[in-house]
């Protein structure tokens, strides 16, 4: 089939949640992507920072052949090896000492919900159910995890919302101490905004964060779905601040492309989760684990963190360089590859984005205003010099 074929099955079938860019991708190598009609992209925004390994990385294209033919999907109620050692490399690897596995970010930020309610009202603190979040902040598309997510463009028109969400403004430990009290179950935050914005905290913000959640009994959460599987040079971001939370969600990158969600947590939280507590018929199940297996080996393992963290520095700086100066662009920011560029007021994202497709590089946006580049972490120089110069002819053709 063509784009144009693909694209008219695809607006008559299908509900209209996605303003989708008029091209149907159907293969992807590394860095690269073609669509039906045989144009080539280089890929700037991985699967919504998905792809973190490239597309069909050798090792997890092996092992989930292998996975295939050899057994599919298992319930949860038998012990699935893939999945246990999934578990044990994130533990061995972060903060964490248990995993839960389910399919999707908003699901990991639901477990986590559950987990940190369940986990007060098991201590005896039955009056700590509220979670507190950030304004700008996005969370999922769950009626809990929207509700927790503070926009309210995406809150808009599913009322009743349920109870027991507040939010205080990002980077402003005043607020947050000012909104944490004795019916706090837990504060959650991720370590850099990434739909609202790529909105980089202080440095201080999040120790600071961590020392408020532990003098007032409240957990501690960060969403590491977009900014975990080493997306800002670490494996976690939240390793670059030196904090540890109680609970952490992680999906986007964690199946290097297969749907997986994991929700990683602390011994003692880990104790409020008994069997009947929660589940998920597909969480961690053999095709998933063993291509996150492979995904999470691969990015420890081959080198692929100290590669983002140099070609993060590489892109930003060069978009300082670049771009930095011209008047449609307001700031440069973000850690390792993820990274924004603020546009100046008059000059709407999604513009940049289609012309930026025009010339053969897919972007995306975060919010109305911001740029989102968010490239395999095996991207090399001569794909970001190519971008740069993309975005520099771009720019000057507003
Ligand atoms: C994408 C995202 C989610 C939601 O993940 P889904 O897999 O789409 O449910 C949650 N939190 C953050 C920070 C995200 O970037």
């Amino acid at each position: 089939m063509s784009n144009r074929e693909i694209i008219e099955l695809s607006e008559r079938y299908l509900m209209a949640t996605y303003a989708r860019s008029p091209v149907a991708l159907v293969r992807g190598q590394g860095v690269r992507v073609w669509d039906a009609d045989g144009r080539q992209y280089f890929d700037f925004l991985a699967g919504i920072a998905v792809c973190n390994l490239g597309h069909c990385h050798p090792d997890v294209v092996a092992a989930i052949r292998e996975q295939a033919g050899t057994l599919l999907h298992v319930s949860n109620l038998y012990h699935i090896e893939p999945q246990a050692r999934l578990a044990q490399l994130l533990v061995e690897h972060t903060f964490a000492d248990r995993a839960f596995f389910c399919n999707s970010g908003a699901e990991a930020n639901e477990a986590a919900i559950k987990l940190a309610r369940k986990y007060q009202k098991d201590r005896g603190h039955g009056r700590r159910t509220e979670i507190v979040s950030a304004t700008m902040s996005f969370h999922g598309r769950t009626l809990a995890t929207l509700t927790a997510t503070g926009q309210a463009k995406v809150r808009t028109g599913f009322d009743p919302l349920p109870g027991g969400f507040s939010y205080v403004p990002y980077d402003d430990i005043e607020a947050l101490a000012d909104a944490v009290g004795p019916q706090t179950a837990a504060v959650l935050l991720e370590p850099i905004q990434g739909e609202g914005g790529i909105r980089v905290p202080e440095p201080g913000y999040l120790p600071q964060v961590r020392e408020l959640c532990d003098a007032r009994g409240a957990l501690l959460i960060f969403d590491e779905v977009q900014t975990g599987m080493g997306r800002t040079g670490t494996f976690l971001a939240c390793e670059q601040e030196g904090v540890a939370p109680d609970l952490c969600s992680l999906a986007k990158g964690l199946g290097g492309g297969v749907a997986i969600g994991a929700l990683l947590a602390t011994e003692e939280t880990a104790e409020s989760f008994g069997p009947g507590t929660h589940a998920s018929t597909f969480g961690g199940n053999p095709l998933a684990a063993a291509a996150a297996l492979a995904a999470v080996r691969t990015l420890l393992g081959d080198g692929i963190l100290p590669h983002c963290r140099r070609m993060g520095a590489y892109l930003t700086s060069g978009l300082r360089a670049a771009v930095a100066s011209h008047p449609a662009v307001a700031s440069v920011r973000g850690r390792g590859l993820l990274v924004g560029v603020e546009l100046a007021p008059g000059y709407p994202a999604a513009h940049v984005v289609r012309e930026l497709l025009e010339r053969g590089f897919l972007t995306g946006t975060a919010g109305e205003g911001v740029l989102r580049l968010a490239p395999p972490l095996i991207v090399e120089r001569e794909e970001i010099d190519a971008l740069l110069a993309a975005l520099g002819e771009t720019l000057s053709s507003l």
